[in-house]
């Protein structure tokens, strides 16, 4: 990865690992063994458990342990990405890890039983709302899902095939036909996110596959007057004269990416249509994995063409745009592999 001294280039990738808690299962199952990482946060260094006696060191820029709280690991993660947004950079937030070790709950988690669970997506919306005015800003929300290469809309089920257009002048990606929701209101924006997690489910049953299969990612624009032609305030309502300059818009954009589990890069050909499947998880799960290995390296050449996800990606990622990867990893032993590829996959990025 790159030097040391460029850790806050713009552009580079910011990774954290979060090492889920124990679930009853693996508190009996792995009872008698040792678990195969050991964190040492404030060194932000990670042990890979190779065996008994051995073990491999990594370095990170921040260490979440089965302890951190889904607020510290919105502050880590999530919260610079915002404050960017809100000043009108685009950013991405990305979960990348093996199917159950803690990216939906990481970023999507709505916090329905426990409000202190809330995730990174229901904090970041809650902050971008108590940031902007909405009698001058604005911000739209867009959900869809990546599968087998196919942008399928989760505010919409009908919208199943949305192409990725850039313009050509300014680079901004947009996808046209897929539902765009103006949130005012925090409860609408959790209204919003359970439809989407439903039309997933629905999508995910029909396609008889599973969530860990496809990529979900959450769109949120901020749209903000800096200035121009501001409506008047109370105290010059009688003014028959408007300000006439053009209103400056700012805007900003943060993507929340809840990658495939890391593991179906490596399953292949043994259950059903897999094979295919593998392929189109693999394609843009090493696309993304060579995008953020050429910004660790501060390359001029960011390879954003080979998969969908990357093409969806390029506007937000590298360059002025804040990009944070949590990389969600287990404690058990008999992940070990898993857990290892996982590791290095982040490592990557730094
Ligand atoms: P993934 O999306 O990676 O497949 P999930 O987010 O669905 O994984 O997590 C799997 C299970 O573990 C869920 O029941 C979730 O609530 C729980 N879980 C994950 N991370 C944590 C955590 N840090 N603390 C408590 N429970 C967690
Ligand atoms: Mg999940």
């Amino acid at each position: 990865g790159a030097a040391k001294d460029v850790s806050d280039a713009p552009g580079r990738v910011r990774v954290a690992v979060r090492l889920r808690p124990k679930n009853a299962e693996e508190s009996i199952t792995d009872a008698d063994y040792a678990d195969c990482v050991e964190l040492q946060p404030e060194l932000k260094r990670l042990k890979l458990r190779k065996n008994n006696w051995d073990s491999d060191t990594y370095e990170f820029d921040e260490l979440l342990t089965e302890f951190s709280s889904q607020k510290r690991v919105y502050e880590v993660v999530a919260k610079p990405v915002v404050e960017s947004v809100l000043d009108g950079y685009n950013g991405t937030v990305l979960a990348y890890g093996q199917t159950g070790t803690g990216k939906t709950f990481t970023l999507g988690e709505l916090g329905e039983e426990d409000i202190s669970d809330r995730g990174i997506m229901v904090r970041s919306m809650e902050d971008i709302l108590a940031d902007i005015c909405l009698d001058t800003d604005s911000v739209f929300v867009s959900y869809i899902q990546l599968y087998m290469e196919t942008i399928q809309d989760l505010l919409n089920p009908a919208n199943d095939n949305i192409p990725i257009t850039e313009d050509p002048r300014t680079g901004e990606v947009s996808l046209p036909g897929a539902t765009v929701v103006e949130i005012r209101d925090q409860n609408s924006f959790l209204d919003l996110l359970r439809l989407g997690e439903a039309h997933r489910f629905a999508a995910n049953t029909k396609l008889n596959t599973e969530s860990s299969r496809s990529h979900a990612i959450l769109m949120i624009q901020v749209k903000r007057s800096v200035g121009g032609g501001e409506p008047s305030s109370s105290e010059d309502e009688n003014q028959s004269v408007k300000n006439c300059d053009p209103p400056i818009v700012r805007k900003g954009k943060l993507v929340v990416v809840d990658l495939a589990g890391s593991e179906r890069v490596h399953k292949s050909g043994s259950e059903g249509h897999t094979l295919e499947e593998a392929k189109a998880i693999n394609l843009s799960l090493t696309a993304l994995g060579k995008c953020i290995n050429a910004l660790a390296e501060n390359s001029p050449h960011v390879p954003v063409r080979d998969s969908k996800l990357t093409r969806l990606l390029r506007d937000s990622f590298g360059g002025s745009a804040r990009t944070s990867l949590v990389v969600t990893i287990g404690p058990s032993p008999r992940h070990r592999g898993e857990t290892t590829s996982t590791i290095l996959f982040g490592q990557r990025a730094m």
